[in-house]
């Protein structure tokens, strides 16, 4: 794990997220929980309530097995604010994280708002998990200060950060949030602004190639995830993956990356188009390669 050295004063003291949902809120605690001073903003009071209440939620879960001081906790939650005014939210912030639904005219939308607001010298980063960086903060001014921190799901949980550099990215930026993720906790790793980064690009690949020999008859669900389970160490196989991400979620990345890489290896099996046409998405409708009604 990358620590920053222990004079190191934290670059980014106060933090901007945008949006409270799934990611918004983890990256919120992530953060709060390393010392920074939180706004969490969203278009509701009701996002807002949600996305705190899951914050003390986890926090809460992590005191009782022993995994967090309850110091600790209260003040992490002494650290975070919210709001519901973007300008307000975005003009004292260091770094402005967004985690907004992955819709490019919405994020957009946020930055151009954001960017009108922060201070020239405030880094701006999106989470988005498969969009184009370019596409996201064309147009914004001073683009040396905008790039890419993609958490994963659950964010306290997962080790890695995704850093997506785009072009325009200044290095000494991308160096500055590569040792803020070691205080976070996370092990960061640097991409070049491309589809699916290095993430998405792997994973969907893997998963659609195991479709694929479903498709076959090569082998059933279960046996090829213990190929790799087994046999490469992944904790998780790709069919059960593809079940927890949901088939509707990775046909759509796998049609954009179909075409944006012009690439073969990406264009989904007609079984997962299949299977999404008759509802089978995976854990969220109870089916997919696996039965998941009990769970
Ligand atoms: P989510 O739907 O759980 O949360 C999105 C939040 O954004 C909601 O609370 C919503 O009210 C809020 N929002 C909508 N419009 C807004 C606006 N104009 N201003 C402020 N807030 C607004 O979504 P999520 O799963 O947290 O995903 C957010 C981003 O993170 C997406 O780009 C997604 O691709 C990416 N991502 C998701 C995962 C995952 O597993 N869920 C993993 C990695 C990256």
């Amino acid at each position: 794990m990358t620590e920053p050295s222990e004079e190191a004063p934290n670059p980014f003291p106060k933090v901007t997220v945008v949006g409270a949902g799934t990611m918004g809120a983890g990256i919120a605690q992530v953060c709060a929980q390393a010392g920074c001073e939180v706004v969490l903003n969203d278009v509701g009071e009701e996002a807002l309530e949600r996305g705190m209440n899951g914050i003390a939620a986890f926090l809460d879960k992590g005191v009782q097995r022993g995994k967090v001081q309850p110091s600790d906790r209260d003040a992490a939650l002494a650290r975070l604010t919210t709001s519901t005014d973007l300008a307000a939210a975005a003009a004292t912030a260091d770094l402005v994280i967004e985690a907004v639904p992955e819709h490019l005219d919405l994020k957009r939308k946020i930055f151009a708002a954001v960017a009108g607001a922060a201070r020239e010298d405030a880094v701006l980063a999106t989470n988005t998990s498969s969009l184009s960086l370019a596409a996201i903060f064309d147009g914004i001014a001073a683009p040396r200060r905008c790039l890419g921190m993609h958490f994963f799901n659950p964010v306290p949980i997962m080790a890695l950060l995704e850093i997506v550099q785009p072009e325009a990215a200044d290095p000494q930026i991308v160096a500055t949030v590569r040792d803020f993720a070691g205080r976070l906790g996370k092990e960061p790793i640097v991409v070049k602004d491309s589809p699916g980064f290095a993430t998405s690009r792997l994973g969907v690949c893997l998963g659609l190639e195991a479709i694929r020999m479903v498709e076959a008859g090569v082998a059933s669900a279960e046996d090829i995830d213990k190929a790799m389970e087994l046999g490469y160490r992944h904790p998780m196989g790709p069919l059960r993956l593809t079940d927890l991400v949901g088939l509707d979620v990775r046909l759509a990345i796998a049609d954009y990356l179909a075409k944006e890489l012009q690439s073969p290896v990406f264009e989904p099996p007609a079984l997962m188009r299949a299977m999404v046409a008759e509802g089978k998405l995976g854990k969220k409708s109870g089916q997919g390669f696996y039965d998941w009604s009990e769970s």
